[in-house]
């Protein structure tokens, strides 16, 4: 799918050095699963991973992994591998594509890192309910596999005001994991560590919104689709240092951009906002789709969930469930409205794209008349596409590409 129009879009330097980055941590994992040591915790995208960094393991994050399995396209041969085993076509593609990938001794990594020939092996497994359910089935099912122990973390859902008494229900129950912990990392809790890796998480985060915040400047320089592959060090290294030295020098590559008034896409006539999980088969071709048609996709919610804005190394757990209760994949929809709204004025946006994504309900806004409530109260115009994040059966091509260059019409004539 490309757009016959001339396609300007402009590659940052920082990319190079993010890929540097994830290849060091793939290749960090894998020589510590041959050593069998630091010891291994698998983490959910927005679980304690401060936690776990603070107790000695390396930490890996298999839905990081699926989204690989999704953007080189190989993730939706796969899914049927985990429908045999009665894992629904319906529920979460990141699930279904990854277990079927290990089921059929497959991976990526194998692909794009010389050497690696499996993901690691966990010691431990630790979620966090906080974004959906599928994160304890998919976790309960390796931790079966793997012969090792599953931990969770059980948070509140359709969040209106975060309370105090949610925050203190879910720092105790992360203060609870300490302990077990412990017998699996053969070491003992160090508060004084966890405080250390917090900072840092917290340096990161800030350093990571500063860098989705340059796309407020017009033109952008920066799009969706570039920020969903540089926020790889933001999921996977939060709570080291070397993830904050990335993105200082990738923040400062922007902030060069818009001294020079150059934005990610040529000739920037609108600003859009998008809702939902990316395309991962289909991220280079909905990049191109929009810069062809002048339009820069700039910011988006799912890009900001990695922002934890209220970790706190003076008062580690409670900032912790705070920050982790606080995401907007938590919270009720009237917190989510008000949230997009601000989200509309900051960016100074034109149109929202939904994306419907089939298997992933819980990163979908647009089933109970969001859109329909938001341009009412905003005057800004939405489209929703059809499709999923990783299977890639769920979409028409044809029919994002008409329907988006239908809206950009629309937006056209609006001007
Ligand atoms: S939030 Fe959606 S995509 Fe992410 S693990 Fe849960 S169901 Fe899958």
């Amino acid at each position: 799918m490309t757009s016959e129009k001339k396609i300007s879009r402009k590659k940052l330097k920082g990319a190079a050095a993010v890929s540097k980055y994830m290849a060091d941590y793939y290749y960090e994992l894998d020589d510590a699963a041959k050593a069998g040591d630091p010891k291994i915790a698998w983490c959910t995208s927005v679980g304690p991973a401060e936690i776990l960094r603070a107790m000695g393991f390396l930490v890996y994050f298999p839905e990081t992994h699926s989204a690989m399995l999704g953007a080189t396209r190989m993730a939706t041969d796969l899914i049927p591998e985990a429908n045999a085993l009665g894992y629904s076509p319906d529920i979460c593609s990141y699930l279904t594509a990854d277990i079927g990938a290990y089921l059929k001794g497959v991976t990526p990594l194998a692909k794009v890192y010389e050497g690696i020939t499996g993901i690691p092996q966990p010691d431990v497994l630790v979620f966090n309910t906080n974004q959906c359910r599928d994160v304890q089935d998919w976790f309960s099912w390796y931790g079966k596999k793997f012969d090792a122990p599953v931990m969770g973390v059980y948070t509140h859902r359709n969040v209106g005001d975060v309370s105090k008494a949610m925050v203190g229900s879910i720092a105790r129950q992360m203060e609870e994991l300490t302990g077990p912990l412990e017998k699996i990392a053969g070491q003992s809790f160090k508060l004084a560590e966890l405080k250390r890796v917090i900072a840092l998480s917290r340096e990161c985060s800030e350093l990571w919104k500063k860098v989705l915040e340059t796309a407020a400047s017009q033109p952008s320089p920066l799009t969706f689709f570039d920020a969903a592959t540089l926020m790889g060090p933001a999921v996977v290294g939060r709570g080291t240092q070397k993830a904050v030295d990335i993105y200082k020098a990738l923040l400062a590559e922007l902030e060069e951009r818009i001294k020079s008034g150059d934005g990610a896409v040529g000739d920037e006539r609108f600003r859009i906002y998008w809702e939902g999980m990316p395309v991962w088969g289909r991220l280079r071709a909905h990049s191109e789709l929009f810069a062809g048609l002048k339009a820069s996709v700039l910011a988006s919610t799912y890009c900001n969930s990695w922002i934890f804005s209220r970790l706190n190394p003076e008062d580690p757990f409670d900032s912790m469930a705070e920050a982790y209760t606080e995401l907007f994949i938590v919270r009720s929809d009237a917190a989510k409205e008000k949230y997009i709204m601000d989200m509309l004025d900051f960016y100074k946006i034109d149109g929202i794209v939904y994306h419907d994504a089939k298997t992933c309900p819980n990163n979908s806004n647009c089933r109970y008349g969001m859109p329909q409530r938001l341009e009412r109260e905003t005057g800004v115009p939405s489209l929703t596409i059809q499709g999923d994040l990783n299977d890639l059966r769920l979409l028409s091509d044809e029919q994002t590409q008409t329907n988006v260059e239908a809206f950009i019409e629309q937006l056209e004539e609006r001007n």
